[in-house]
Order: C-alpha cells, then sequence, then structure tokens
C-alpha cells in the first residue's frame, strides 16, 4: 500500500477534494497561499498518533492546521504537504471549577473555551479578534497573547497541561491540573510557540480565573509615550494591578478611524499627540469607575480624560483602537512590525527608530500603536502623503531591517506576538544568538529527527 493509502486508512477522515483543500491553502489576507494533495481530519488522539507513525516511518512532510488564522504562514503547506487539521478535534473534556481548570481538545474554537468557562461561571481571559475561527491548538501553538496580556499573561502562562503527538507517534501525556510540578524540564513548554514544528496538540488544560462583575473604561489623552508608561505605572499602584489592557494610540491613527469609519468620533474636545485607552476590571465590590475619576484626575500625565459612562461609549473607545489596521489600509500602503521592548524603553525607543525611519523616506507617516503595556508596538508606517506605494513598500526590508537593528539595541523582540511561520524565518539568524540557534536546532532534531513536522518553519 502506498503512503497516501495507509494515511487515509488511519487518519478517520480525508479529503482529496480541490474544492475542499482549497480553503485550507490561503491564510485571510490572501498573503501566503499552499498547495497539498490530502487533507486529513482525524477526531481522536489515537489517529493523530497512526497518522504520525505513518509519516515518521516513511519521511513524509506533515503540516498542522487549526483555524487558519496565523499571521505568519506557518500553517500553510508550500511544497505539497499532508495537512492534518484539527478541526474535528472539538469536544470538551472536563471542567475542575476547585481547581479553576478547563480540559479540552486542541480543535475547540477560542471562542467556545470563553464558553465553557463562562458557563461555570469562571473566565478564560485569552481574547483576540480571531477568536470566532482560532483554535486552542493554534493558540497554544502561536503563544498567542491578545488584549488582556497584561493581566493574565500570553496563552503560554494560561496553560496547565498538555497532551502532545510526538513525530514518531507516541504520545506525550502531560494533562495535568496542578499548579506547582517542579519534576524536572516544564516540557509542555516546548510545545506552546512551536508554531507546530516540535509535535502536534491534541488536548490542553487551562487555566481559569474569576469573572469580574465591573469595568471600567478610559479614553486618556497624554502628551508622550513616556507620560503613557508613567500613567500605566501610576494606574496599577492605585488599582493594586487591576489594570487588563493599556493601549496607546497616536493622534494620527484617530484621523485615520475618524475618516474612515463613518460614526467613529474623538471623545475628546482638543487634539493630543497620543491617548491610552485604559480599561481594569474587578468584583462588585470596587467602584472601579470613581477610581478612574480620581486617578486620571489627579493624575500629572493626563491632559484630558473620557471614562465611558455605558457600554456604547465603551465599544466606541474600542472600536477607535481596534479599527486602527484597517483603517490603516484604507488610508494607503504600510509598512508594519510587530515588536516588543522592555515597557520602560518605549519611549526612548519610539524615538529613536521613528526618527531613523523617518530619515530613510522623508515626509513617511508614522502611526506606532498597540499594547503599550506589554511593551509591545505594532511599529507601523503609511506612505507619504500623495507618495508612490509601490515606490513605498520596495522600501520593505530596508525599513525593517532599521526597525529591527534598533529593537536588537534594545533587546528587543522582533516578533511579540505572531511568530516566526515563514514571514521572519530568515531573519532569526541575525537576532538570536549562535547558542540560541544551536539550543532551537538540536531540540528539533531530537523531537523530529526526520524532519517531518512543519518542516521549513520557525527554522
Ligand atoms: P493556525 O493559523 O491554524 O496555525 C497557527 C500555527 O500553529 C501554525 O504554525 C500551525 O502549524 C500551528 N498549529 C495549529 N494547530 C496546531 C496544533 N494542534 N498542534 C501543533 N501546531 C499547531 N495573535 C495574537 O497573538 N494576538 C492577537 O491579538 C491576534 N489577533 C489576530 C487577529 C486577527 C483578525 C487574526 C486573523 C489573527 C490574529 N492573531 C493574533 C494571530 C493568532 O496567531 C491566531 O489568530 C491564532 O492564535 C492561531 O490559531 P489558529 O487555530 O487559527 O492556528
Ligand atoms: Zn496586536
Amino acid at each position: 500500500m502506498n503512503t497516501f493509502d495507509r494515511l487515509k486508512q488511519v487518519a478517520g477522515h480525508f479529503t482529496e477534494d480541490p474544492a475542499e483543500i482549497a480553503p485550507h491553502l490561503e491564510e485571510w489576507r490572501s498573503k501566503y497561499k499552499g498547495r497539498s494533495p490530502l487533507l486529513l481530519r482525524p477526531s481522536t488522539t489515537e489517529q493523530v498518533s497512526a497518522v504520525l507513525a505513518i509519516c515518521n516511518e516513511t519521511g513524509t512532510a506533515i503540516v498542522p492546521q487549526g483555524g487558519n488564522t496565523g499571521l505568519v504562514g506557518g500553517q500553510i503547506p508550500f511544497n505539497g504537504e499532508v495537512l492534518i487539521s484539527l478541526g474535528r478535534m472539538n469536544r470538551i473534556r472536563g471542567i475542575d471549577t476547585g481547581s479553576h481548570a478547563l480540559s479540552l481538545e486542541s480543535g475547540v474554537i477560542l471562542a467556545n473555551a470563553q464558553k465553557a468557562a463562562d458557563e461555570a461561571g469562571l473566565l478564560f481571559p485569552l481574547s483576540l479578534a480571531a477568536e470566532g475561527t482560532a483554535t486552542i491548538g493554534g493558540n497554544l501553538s502561536t503563544n498567542a497573547g491578545g488584549v488582556q496580556v497584561l493581566r493574565y499573561g500570553m496563552a503560554r502562562d494560561l496553560t496547565l497541561g498538555v497532551e502532545v503527538v510526538l513525530a514518531d507517534g507516541r504520545v506525550l501525556d502531560l494533562m495535568t491540573a496542578l499548579r506547582k510540578d517542579n519534576t524536572g524540564y516544564d516540557l509542555k513548554q516546548l510545545f506552546i510557540g512551536a508554531e507546530g514544528t516540535l509535535g502536534i496538540i491534541t488536548a490542553a488544560v487551562l487555566k481559569l480565573f474569576p469573572k469580574p462583575a465591573v469595568r471600567a473604561t478610559a479614553f486618556v489623552a497624554v502628551p508622550s509615550p513616556a507620560a503613557a508608561v508613567a500613567l500605566l505605572g501610576e494606574m496599577q499602584a492605585k488599582t493594586g494591578g487591576l489594570v487588563s489592557a493599556f493601549e496607546i494610540v497616536p493622534r494620527i491613527g484617530i484621523e485615520f478611524v475618524t475618516a474612515h469609519f463613518p460614526g467613529a468620533r474623538d471623545p475628546l474636545t482638543a487634539p493630543s499627540p497620543w491617548y491610552v485607552l485604559i480599561e481594569a476590571t474587578s468584583a462588585a465590590a470596587f467602584d472601579l469607575d470613581t477610581l478612574f475619576q480620581s486617578a486620571l484626575g489627579s493624575s500629572a500625565y493626563v491632559s484630558d480624560a473620557a471614562i465611558a459612562a455605558n457600554e456604547t461609549q465603551r465599544a466606541a473607545f474600542w472600536a477607535l483602537r481596534e479599527n486602527m489596521s484597517e483603517a490603516q489600509k484604507r488610508e494607503g500602503a504600510s509598512i508594519k512590525h510587530d515588536v516588543s521592548v522592555p515597557v520602560s524603553a518605549i519611549p526612548a525607543f519610539l524615538e529613536k527608530a521613528t526618527v531613523a525611519v523617518e530619515r530613510a523616506v522623508p515626509g513617511v507617516r508614522p502611526v506606532s500603536f498597540g499594547h503599550i503595556g506589554d511593551g509591545n508596538i505594532h511599529f507601523n508606517f503609511s506612505v507619504p502623503k500623495g507618495g508612490d506605494a509601490a515606490a513605498f513598500l520596495a522600501r520593505w526590508e530596508d525599513i525593517q531591517r532599521i526597525a529591527h537593528d534598533i529593537v536588537d539595541d534594545f533587546s528587543g523582540s522582533i516578533s511579540a506576538e505572531h511568530g516566526i511561520g515563514v514571514q521572519k524565518r530568515d531573519q532569526l539568524a541575525r537576532y538570536k544568538s549562535a547558542a540560541e540557534l544551536d539550543v532551537m536546532r538540536a531540540l528539533k532534531r531530537t523531537l523530529d529527527p526526520n524532519n517531518i513536522l512543519n518542516p521549513g518553519k520557525v527554522l
């Protein structure tokens, strides 16, 4: 029997119909396109195990896919690899409210995991714009962040246990709900953020939290990124660490959003060079609105502030932040980066890197925004007004090199949120030390000696 026939026999479910495979070959922005002759859709760990054993024995490359919302091409089979979709592994295995732990299969959609926690009176705080499509397996494999990292951490911090099928088909059962376990290496962390290159995650135990009862949201004018960082420290101190989101937006961002989204408006009267969106949540006993009023009213770092009086206003504040990417797209060509530096270094980084890019491209419009509370900035630039889009985009690598070299000077990361995939693979050699790359390659060789798992991604 040939390899494909063997795979089809053990996978539980498969298709070779190009029309059914097609949606799995292209990601949502149509930036990356791949090809694959065979899509496997297992629904049990045993099936995944049998599939990988055959792939390993025959040297057949395989690409794992969840919701196909990844932004760096990691889930795309570029060279005709077999695709394995975990979407049918979508069962909730159980919830242990006493341990605040949710056990589920990796194909469960993030929004459904949130819902399962909510129905048990608890919170699973991972939240991002793709949550209606992205899966837990994809979230863990990309160590997803989102809008509440400041308070709850990234996927890595939200995972208690995993079940992983290794390249040779062995099942590594690390499905524990333990909060404390110091019995040697923490193996689950190897597979989180590995982008499907070290094993296939088939299940996980996720950390749950008390569900907050009240929320305060403010749209605040600040004179500079330095004032924003100082205000973050002040707000964390005054709320006892209850700030869940702290996002920065520049004036030009508000101009883009109000220009391109009918109905969007600046809630403050006078323009300000920078704004922060601040949100905090707590138990019902706290009067967060009053706390926000006094803290923001007395802060030396705040020029003006509006506190959302109701859910409609809150949504309008968030829309100003969340429509930034789309508004920048409608404004014309843009060059983007997803970088992080230590939070305290953000003001100096922004200053130095912005000046460097402006020097390289006179008239370029800086549109840096994002998760300043996590030290993570979408360090973006729009084409000069009236400038030639193609000529501007031709400078992408050049600008990226300038930006990433300065990120490196600040001991930052060239990919804070979205991973490496194929997009940034070739840059790793420049920014990781030889020792780091050696250890990464050694891990890959040990766990996947035949290089069958998502070959060509990350390394
Ligand atoms: P896929 O795209 O299918 O796969 C992603 C990677 O994981 C690939 O390398 C794939 O091979 C691997 N993989 C998938 N499943 C498994 C598995 N079971 N075992 C092993 N490997 C696997 N990310 C953030 O961090 N923060 C954000 O705020 C954010 N916002 C987003 C907003 C939008 C509109 C979109 C489209 C994406 C956003 N992302 C964000 C990107 C984010 O990485 C993905 O949305 C999500 O985490 C990926 O899940 P997925 O199931 O779609 O994975
Ligand atoms: Zn982001």
